[in-house]
């Protein structure tokens, strides 16, 4: 079998970005390859932010991109390859065939462990690939492994098998604990996330060391390895914990979520971009439009000449239309009033308010 590749990906967000320089500063022994997949669409500041963090950490970040061949950018390439069809929410052609597939080749049958930078106060799972050869890890957060690894380790019919494996573990002052709730069945009234969260609680680190010995019977990648760091790793790092890393670093947040004011009818409000991605990319919210309209006007008309032929990049309405002087203020009215009721935060970035944009979208994209 071949060696176990540690892979992670950087997809121009602050969570991958930090979470690189925070595996590699913590854990050096880990080998890391680190990779990023360009549509050839993304802001400057995300291949800015790729530039800091290679020279930060002495690291080459290789590019990978679908259709390699092509004499044109990877989207446009494929956007010609599906007839001038845009990608959508329910249609997100992009994601497959820009982000998943030339990772996917990338690691070709090599056992690969991925880590992904989803936080601890995020709820989503992120990319999971289903290939067998992947498996993912999310040092971010108190449960590193993913659902697939923990619907397995707290099967019922493992259960025998576990409680023989948990005598070798030391939970602490917690060992009774642990015991009992290995050793009781999920059911209606016990559900795998309960399970799951005493063992994490009862001791995060002995849980792990739990997990990898129960690896080992299985043919996951990390069944090979004889040891991993990440084994002792309790931290839980949310947002405001993945600005410092970046600010701290010297590495800094990309200049996007940098708030700017504008002005409407007398009133005040604050737009940034919330997340990386391309430029044009339809999960955006309508007064991040109105940003890239106002403060990227080339980019707003590139993302315009791609709306043709009855396609549009929002359902409802076209770009052309959401830039009419009365649409805009509409937009900059209604975000304004959200804002005001949503929070108060003091944070000089407005993902801190924007906070439900994240849960949202392309995990592949937005990490
Ligand atoms: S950023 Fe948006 S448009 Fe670009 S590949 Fe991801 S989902 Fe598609």
């Amino acid at each position: 079998m071949s060696k176990v590749r540690h892979v992670l990906g950087i997809s121009g967000g602050k969570d991958s970005a930090a979470l690189a320089i925070y595996v590699k500063t913590k854990y050096p022994s880990i080998d890391l390859e680190f990779y990023t997949c360009d549509t050839g669409k993304e802001l400057d500041e995300t291949y800015q932010l790729i530039k800091n963090l290679e020279v930060y950490l002495g690291i080459k970040i290789e590019l990978l991109q679908g259709a390699e061949k092509s004499s044109e950018d990877p989207f446009d390439h494929f956007l010609k390859m599906y007839g001038g069809f845009l990608p959508s929410s329910n249609a997100r052609w992009c994601t497959k065939k820009l982000k998943l597939d030339p990772f996917e080749n990338y690691v070709g049958s090599d056992p690969v462990i991925s880590y992904v930078g989803i936080r601890g106060d995020e709820e989503r799972e992120g990319y999971i690939s289903t290939k067998k050869n992947i498996q993912s890890i999310f040092p971010f957060r108190k449960n590193i492994w993913s659902q697939d690894v923990v619907a397995k380790l707290l099967a019922n019919q493992n259960m025998e098998q576990l409680l023989a494996m948990s005598k070798n573990i030391d939970f602490g002052k917690n060992q009774e604990k642990a015991f009992q709730t290995i050793n009781r069945k999920v059911d209606t009234s016990f559900t795998l996330d309960q399970k799951l969260n005493i063992l994490l609680d009862a001791n995060v680190k002995a849980f792990n060391h739990l997990v990898f010995d129960f690896l080992k019977t299985t043919d996951y990648p990390l069944a090979t390895e004889a040891t991993f760091p990440l084994l002792e790793n309790d931290e839980v790092l949310v947002r405001d914990d993945i600005f410092k890393i970046l600010e701290e670093s010297g590495v800094g947040v990309p200049a996007y979520y940098n708030k700017i004011e504008f002005e409407v009818n007398g009133k005040k409000g604050e737009y940034a971009r919330s997340r990386s991605g391309c430029f044009f990319c339809f999960f955006q919210q309508k007064i991040e439009w109105v940003w890239l309209y106002e403060q990227h006007p080339d980019l707003y008309k590139k993302a315009m000449e791609y709306e043709k032929d009855g396609y549009t990049w929002g359902q409802f309405e076209s770009l052309e239309e959401l830039i009419q002087p009365e649409r805009m203020e509409k937009i900059k009215e209604e975000y304004i009033k959200r804002m005001e009721k949503k929070s108060k935060a003091k944070s000089p970035y407005l993902v801190d308010i924007l906070d439900d944009v994240e849960g949202e979208g392309c995990a592949a994209c937005f990490v």
